[in-house]
């Protein structure tokens, strides 16, 4: 179950979300090691009792079947071959009509999803574009530059790449985490300031994607905290701005969730106005707390 993975840099935030995509992609450097955490997530995706009550389910029917890896509602479909065929997403697709007969979400799983090739990757796409209630898919890749971005963009994106691949020191930390404080706690609400500030040095698209990444990691690294849960990201607690520190763990989740809204965004959008794309978050962010 999820809770087995207190480690994982997404644990809280999966584990209290509330309203769930149609879609999910994860980046994983290796699937055989991500993949134990996305089935946990599956489950918890799946079984109704899972977090109920806050009780954790240690074995229904349906988690004993799913780990068994006999459960119906959860379909894994990985490469025949050297690929995805276009008829084995139609037959998902024709499984999944069928409505689960146990009445709980049905979850299918793409292993490789850069593995599909371009009719199913568009049948999936017609699929996802049109999501059915109770239907959610997840999808995994090793590299996220093979994926149609017109899939990417109709996914929430999370990347389980490891955090030893980034590369951001202590002043760029402390830079956002000032820049973030700033903004949520209204100190300051000028965006020429803001951005003259805290986001000059970042003027392309891949720079401002690093902005985001560092503001993912310091909201990663407060949320556990507030867990007691070490995690590779601690170093950051010390040097993320005092105020910060004391937003309660549900706005912490709130701002997550957003900066994720709008990586995403800024991932999926090409031909995106940067200057205008930072206004935007910077308002948004900033609305918040209304
Ligand atoms: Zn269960």
């Amino acid at each position: 179950m999820l809770d087995d993975y207190k480690d994982n840099k997404f644990y809280n935030y999966f584990k209290n979300l509330k309203n769930y995509y149609h879609a999910y992609l994860f980046e994983v450097d290796n699937l055989e090691l991500n993949l134990p955490f996305i089935l946990a997530f599956s489950k918890m995706l799946i079984c109704k009792n899972h977090y109920t009550n806050k009780e954790k389910c240690e074995s229904c029917n349906i988690c004993h079947l799913i780990d068994k890896n006999y459960y119906e509602d959860l379909k894994i479909i990985e490469p025949d071959g050297i690929s995805i065929k276009k008829e084995q997403i139609l037959n998902l697709q024709k499984e999944l009509s069928l409505k689960s007969s146990n009445n709980t979400n049905q979850v299918y799983i793409i292993e490789y999803a850069d593995k599909l090739n371009l009719s199913a990757a568009n049948s999936l796409l017609k699929f996802i574009e049109e999501p059915m209630e109770g239907i959610i898919g997840i999808l995994i890749t090793t590299d996220i530059k093979q994926i149609l971005p017109t899939i990417i963009s109709r996914c929430s994106v999370f990347s389980l790449k490891s955090s030893k691949n980034l590369q951001y020191n202590n002043l760029e930390i402390q830079d956002m985490s000032k820049f973030l404080s700033l903004i949520i706690t209204k100190k300051e609400n000028s965006l020429p300031y803001l951005k003259k500030e805290y986001l000059n040095k970042y003027l392309t698209k891949k720079d401002i994607l690093k902005t985001f990444n560092i503001m993912e990691n310091i909201f990663d690294c407060l949320i556990n905290q507030k867990f007691s849960i070490s995690n590779d990201n601690l170093y950051f607690y010390d040097i993320i701005d005092e105020s910060l520190k004391e937003l309660l763990l549900n706005d912490l989740l709130f701002y997550l969730e957003k900066i994720i809204e709008f990586k995403n965004k800024l991932i999926n959008v090409s031909n995106l106005n940067i200057n205008l794309f930072m206004d935007r978050f910077i308002i948004e962010i900033s609305r918040v707390m209304l």
